[in-house]
């Protein structure tokens, strides 16, 4: 039994735990630093990291369970704990002769780095800084520590703001003329502990602690509450780790990086924590505590420095980074103290890192035997693999954040603000670079999206219309920006008191949600010649996965350039192309509004006849551009009225076309206005849209349907070799609706001598509930499924995919009935329930029917593992997400194989 799983008896607990009797499984109870601690004491020796304990994980939630009081029998484990402590150390905690000194740091399962709390140098007081200095025979060292402790512990456990203290250290420093904290005398310091401790009775009403063991609790305490906290808890929701966890605590013995020139703390990686290059990389500084080095208030040195100023702890440290990299299989981040010429170890985690260099290390530590192939795909993360493929801000340059949205699409792009889709296409013409800026986008936006390098709007969130088709188009998009006000009358934008007009530059960071006005400088991976090695060992990483994985990687795509774009990144063909963005281009919006406003079936076939050439194009592109592999095109799904102007537009035309007496065009206008209010719906997404389209308007499927034979006629005369086609009605509740639509597309193929079944397929779209549930039935009709979980999820929750994130998400997330949107990671119990169902189902009436899922999470690696095991064949994903995808279905197959 492995120890996480040991149950204690009845009348025992597991409050405290030495770092001597732990080990790196015990994650779960120790926190990642207890457990690490634990773990490089038994692998590098008790001498090289400093003793101590952890007061565990259930600890802090039977305290946080039990209205913020320590659990019964805590604190006499802490005192046990800390009385072997004082024993192995020959010291005791407070002793005015010669004290013990301790760290108390947090330390959850989930790392999260600066979130929490820490307190150094505990047990000082005015009597023990003597013994201290004493023993040390390094009054500085005594006095600086001293005030490190007050300070720490002011700020961390009372919440004295640190502006205060640091004020004074500066203003002390000005008086002094000195520039450096090292500059310091034991008297500077002796006034500087004197001030905190007038600052701490000033501020808290009481004077400052000096009894050891009442420091300890409250610095206990103070990491307990720092896990309530507001940072944390902010964090926790962005990371998705549970409330419910806990923090650990650790009380370590203080070993002194501020005992002189022989002595130092440093931070340091295994290797390169943003390239992956296999050289350790890190800071250090002499004659200071950890905190100097990562607070930035000192210039730190570089690590490799200090092969020259302490050679031998230099090696020392460089043999230890190796064996923990091997011991963990993993690139380390650890932290180091140097007291008096000896390396201490005082913390060592997986290193957190950027795409590229996970990708390097991947690569590389394969290479070098430290893992196998299989073991490197399974560290990566996967989600994080997008940001090399696009754009990104210059990690160099300098820019100010002005608002921060929802990172809808990644990449970075920046162009001058437009603020309607037409401006966008009129300043693209021009060859100007745009971003569209909008308060939502729609279907008729779609034109503005192709002509401008980002999109960015108030609101919305992942699952909006503008997300979407900026992920499809691989464009980047910032959505929901809550600062964002858009005047689209006034053509001005406001965020606070920027106001930004049309024409005014703005960047766009759909990475990292980031918004600025300042012309920061962007760099594309491809021509970053940088980025040449890293895309090449992420070509080597993805050749990997397409060995393991089982399920197959198709793209969304509506382009022949999209197309084109996905096979490169690896897509085996298309899964999803919605031909109804064909028909957003805006030389075709006139053609597609007469066909809508024709009065009858005659007039209809009449527009519909001038539509079809143009079909007929687009799809012989796609099929050229992925020939060989299979290509899923669907039938018209968005309800008709997403064609035609906005109502108030049309009105506002109207009484200007009245006012200037151009009767002709009121006349047309007025037509067009009964159009729109004849087609317009109360839940559009309910209405007349997908095969229900075929039902009341058979003609707009037979031009479609005529479309897509005629060119794949074309391509197999011109080519020799017929596309792989498969033919998709969308939005199918009957199985009569998809018979019908079948017939229609039997007989219109065999007008182009095409066979079902040989030339072509026809499936259908599983995206509503009660397909789900009578799947057996509809599977009589179909040739393959693919499941639309974006409609699946909107009509099996009853969520609008387009407002749920503005609205509803944040509130759901903070009264933890959702952890994220069921719109970006499929709702497993619930919607995957049904998607599950109506695989079985399906394969129940043909057992080797084609599964494919085309929705939004067919490119969300915790989506892809459900799929994975579900037993789908493939998922579909806009190109970006390609990549991604493979990786993810590998790491799946991994995790369950199948
Ligand atoms: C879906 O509903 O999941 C789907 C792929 O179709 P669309 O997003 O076009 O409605
Ligand atoms: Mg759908």
């Amino acid at each position: 039994m492995s120890p996480e799983t040991t149950q204690l008896p009845e009348n025992q607990h597991d409050w405290v735990q030495d770092f001597a009797e732990g080990s790196k499984e015990q994650r779960n109870l120790l926190g990642g630093k207890g457990a690490n601690v634990a773990e490089m004491t038994r692998i590098l020796g008790a001498d090289r990291v400093p003793a101590g304990f952890t007061i565990t994980t259930s600890a802090c939630v039977a305290y946080m369970n039990g209205e913020q009081e320590f659990p019964d029998g805590m604190q006499q484990d802490v005192d046990a704990a800390l009385a072997r402590l004082e024993a192995q150390a020959g010291r005791r905690l407070g002793d005015p002769e010669n004290p013990l000194l301790v760290s108390v740091r947090s330390g959850a399962r989930a790392s999260m780095p600066g979130m929490m709390d820490t307190v150094l140098n505990l047990g000082l007081g005015d009597e023990a800084v003597l013994g201290l200095a004493k023993r040390s025979g390094n009054e500085r060292f005594a006095w600086d520590s001293y005030r490190r402790f007050v300070q720490m512990y002011a700020n961390v456990v009372r919440g004295v703001p640190s502006e205060r203290i640091e004020a004074e250290i500066s203003a002390l420093k000005k008086r002094r003329g000195i520039t450096l904290d090292t500059e310091l005398e034991p008297t500077d310091l002796q006034e500087l502990v004197a001030t905190f401790k007038a600052i701490y009775r000033e501020q808290t009403g009481e004077e400052f602690p000096q009894d050891p063991h009442e420091q300890l609790s409250g610095a206990i305490r103070a990491v307990f509450d720092s896990w309530l906290g507001d940072r944390a808890r902010h964090y926790r929701r962005i990371n998705r780790i549970p409330d419910e966890w806990g923090t650990a605590v650790n009380v370590q013995q203080m070993v002194f990086g501020n005992m002189g020139q022989q002595s130092g703390s440093g931070v340091v990686f295994t290797r390169d924590e943003v390239t992956g290059e296999p050289d350790p990389s890190g800071d250090f500084l002499i004659d200071a505590q950890g905190e100097d080095v990562v607070s930035g208030v000192r210039n730190t040195q570089d690590i490799s420095e200090l092969a020259d100023i302490m050679p031998a702890a230099h090696a020392e440290l460089m043999e230890i980074l190796r064996t923990l990299e091997k011991h963990y299989g993993d690139m380390q981040d650890t932290e180091f103290t140097i007291e008096e010429g000896r390396l201490y170890m005082l913390q060592t985690r997986d290193a957190k890192r950027p795409a590229q260099a996970a990708v390097r290390f991947a690569v590389d530590a394969v290479e070098e035997g430290l893992l196998t192939k299989e073991q490197a795909i399974a560290k990566l993360d996967a989600a994080s693999l997008e940001a090399l493929l696009h754009p990104t801000f210059d990690r160099n340059a300098d820019y100010t954040v002005l608002a921060t949205g929802v990172n809808a699409s990644p990449g970075a792009a920046k162009g001058a603000v437009v603020f309607t889709a037409e401006d966008a296409v009129h300043a693209a013409e021009r060859g100007e670079h745009v971003i569209l800026v909008r308060p939502f986008t729609e279907a008729d936006d779609v034109a503005g999206f192709h002509a401008a390098q980002g999109i960015l709007t108030s609101e919305g969130g992942k699952a909006s219309h503008a997300a979407l088709v900026a992920r499809g188009m691989g464009k980047p998009c910032v959505c929901g920006v809550s600062a964002l006000q858009v005047d689209l009358a006034g053509h001005v934008a406001r965020i606070g008191d920027a106001v930004i007009h049309a024409g005014d530059l703005i960047a766009i960071n759909g990475t990292t949600g980031e918004i600025t006005i300042d012309d920061v400088p962007l760099v594309e991976p491809s021509q970053d010649p940088h980025m040449a090695g890293v895309l090449q060992r992420f070509e080597t990483v993805l050749g990997w996965c397409d060995d393991v994985r089982v399920l197959g990687v198709r793209t969304n795509a509506d382009t022949p350039g999209d197309a084109a774009k996905a096979r490169e990144l690896g897509a085996h063909g298309i899964g999803l192309c919605r031909t109804e963005h064909m028909f957003m281009d805006i030389e075709r919006q006139p053609k597609m509004r007469r066909m809508i406003m024709a009065e009858d079936e005659v007039e209809r076939r009449a527009a519909l006849d001038e539509l079809l050439p143009l079909q007929q194009q687009d799809f012989e592109g796609i099929y050229e551009a992925m020939a060989g592999l299979p290509v899923t095109i669907r039938l018209l799904d968005p309800p008709l009225h997403e064609f035609l102007p906005k109502k108030e537009e049309i009105g506002d035309e109207l009484h200007q076309a009245y006012a200037d007496k151009r009767y002709r065009t009121v006349g047309v206008l007025a037509d067009v206005l009964e159009r729109i209010e004849l087609l317009s719906e109360s839940n559009p997404m309910l209405g007349t849209r997908g095969v229900r389209l075929g039902i009341l308007y058979p003609e707009i499927f037979e031009m479609q349907a005529r479309a897509i034979f005629a060119a794949a006629a074309a391509v197999r005369e011109r080519t020799g070799s017929m596309p792989e086609l498969e033919v998709m009605i969308p939005l199918v509740d009957y199985e009569r609706e998809l018979e019908l639509m079948r017939e229609l597309m039997i007989r219109v193929a065999g007008e182009y001598d095409l066979v079902h079944g040989q030339d072509y397929l026809v499936g259908t779209m599983i995206e509503l509930p009660r397909a789900c549930f009578l799947a057996d039935h509809i599977a009589h009709q179909a040739d393959f499924f693919s499941f639309g979980t974006n409609d699946l999820t909107q009509t099996g929750l009853g969520f609008s995919r387009d407002d749920i994130e503005g609205k509803i998400l944040a509130r759901y997330i903070d009264r933890k009935i959702l952890d994220r949107s069921p719109f970006e990671t499929i709702d497993a119990p619930g919607v995957g329930q049904m998607l599950r169902m109506g695989a079985w189902l399906g394969r129940t009436t043909k057992p080797d029917l084609k599964l494919g899922v085309c929705g939004e999470h067919g490119g969300d690696p915790d989506s892809i593992a459900f799929f994975h095991e579900s037993g789908i064949d493939y998922v579909s994903c806009s190109p970006y997400r390609v990549p991604i995808a493979r990786v993810a279905a590998a790491q799946a197959q991994l995790a369950s194989p199948r």
